[in-house]
């Protein structure tokens, strides 16, 4: 895997790339970029859980919007999707990269892709290079196949593909897979960063 060729890609694709080594340096990197008392949002993200983020940003300066406080009725965390849109910096990941440096996700209620394509005057998306992959075909195959999969037992779902450990192309009313976003370029070239990871992240 040629990351070089592939972050050349994604600046030609106009999406601004930062390369970091691991965990410590992601957190330097949040706390130099993101100015106290920022609203922040996020998106859902295991990477996110597993490189401590949202620690980092319930221990910060930051108004946090916090979609994960368990006190949150149905109505407060809709207001709290509705105003990511609206703040200053939304960090989440992707599902899958590919080496002519598109950004793949698949969303199941939008509240997590919305924000990426429009709103957030920022956002960073944190992904290990575990996430990069040849081509779209790869990319769309990396989504059924694994990360979704894995997010349907994690969320606790009976979709089939908790079963089958593959996606069989249901048409449940609990999918999770409804919203496919592929970004492939934007008017800004810094809005959207994408911070890689060197090493395994999420899935
Ligand atoms: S479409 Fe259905 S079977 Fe396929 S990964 Fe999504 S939830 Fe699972």
């Amino acid at each position: 895997m040629d990351i070089d060729l592939l972050i050349n890609e994604l600046q030609r694709n106009r999406i601004k790339t930062t390369l970091l080594e691991n965990k410590e340096q992601l957190l330097d990197f949040l706390r130099e970029t993101i100015p106290p008392n920022s609203i922040v949002g996020v998106g859902d993200s295991v990477t996110l859980e597993e490189t401590e983020v949202y620690d980092f940003l319930r221990s910060s300066s930051y108004v946090f919007l916090d979609k994960y406080d368990k006190n949150l009725t149905k109505e407060e965390k809709r207001n709290i999707y509705l105003k990511n849109f609206d703040a200053d910096f939304f960090i989440s990941s992707v599902n899958a990269i590919s080496m002519d440096g598109r950004l793949f996700n698949m969303d199941g209620n939008g509240s997590r892709v919305a924000p990426i394509i429009y709103g957030p005057k920022k956002v960073l998306l944190i992904a290990g290079t575990n996430k990069i992959v040849a081509d779209e075909k790869a990319a769309i195959s990396r989504i059924r196949n694994i990360a979704a999969p894995l997010d349907n037992i994690r969320l606790s779902k009976k979709n089939p593909c908790v079963k089958t450990g593959k996606c069989i192309d249901c048409k449940s009313k609990t999918k999770i897979c409804n919203y496919l976003s592929v970004i492939q370029g934007q008017f800004d070239n810094e809005r959207i960063e994408l911070i890689l990871l060197n090493g395994k992240y999420g899935y």
